[in-house]
């Protein structure tokens, strides 16, 4: 589809009165148009990203007709990818409440890698058991679950399961599942 497109995804915290006005319009014939592919799940929907020209920022995404497996068409989740690429209401810091705590404080990265490693070590000496009620070896933690994204390719995916499967972790699921 070519043309003007009416933006409306990215209303992040709009007031009342933004929210009733009409979204503005981009023209598309302008834009820089390029091939990308769905990164949510298998399936490899290919994409048309359009950019504006001047300032190299994302106006639109949709799916591309000449792509051999969508044809054009993307289900929900490809269909919201500009919201995903465009949203200022998106988390890009850390933020953290402390139990029994009423207000999010703002942590680094560092800080929240430590936090996490020190929570699923705590979590796996605490309720590892190496063997069942039959005593049959088990080498297991049921307290601890995984839960893989459909944006990470094959590579990443091994190295997930093989970290998961090391620490015992047997409730190990994949987001397009549930
Ligand atoms: S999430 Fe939807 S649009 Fe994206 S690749 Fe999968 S089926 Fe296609």
């Amino acid at each position: 589809m070519m043309g003007s497109v009416a933006l409306g995804g990215a209303a992040g915290k709009a007031s009342q009165a933004e929210a009733s006005s009409p979204p503005p319009m981009v023209d598309l014939q302008t834009a820089r148009k390029t091939t990308s592919i769905c990164p949510y799940c298998a399936v490899g929907c290919g994409l048309l990203v359009y950019t504006d020209r001047a300032s190299g920022e994302i106006i639109h995404i949709e799916g591309d007709p000449e792509h051999p497996i969508n044809q054009g068409t993307l289900c929900a989740k490809g269909s919201g990818l500009y919201q995903m690429a465009v949203n200022p209401a998106r988390m890009t810091k850390v933020l953290h409440r402390a139990p029994h705590s009423g207000k999010w404080e703002e942590k680094s990265w560092d800080w929240a890698l430590e936090r996490i490693a020190e929570l699923v070590q705590k979590t796996r000496d605490n309720t590892f058991e190496t063997t069942n009620a039959q005593g049959q070896r088990v080498n297991r933690t049921t307290a601890m679950a995984h839960l893989g994204s459909a944006a990470l390719d094959n590579e990443e995916c091994w190295l997930l399961q093989a970290m998961m499967r090391s620490l015992g972790l047997v409730n190990i699921e994949h987001q397009a599942r549930i």
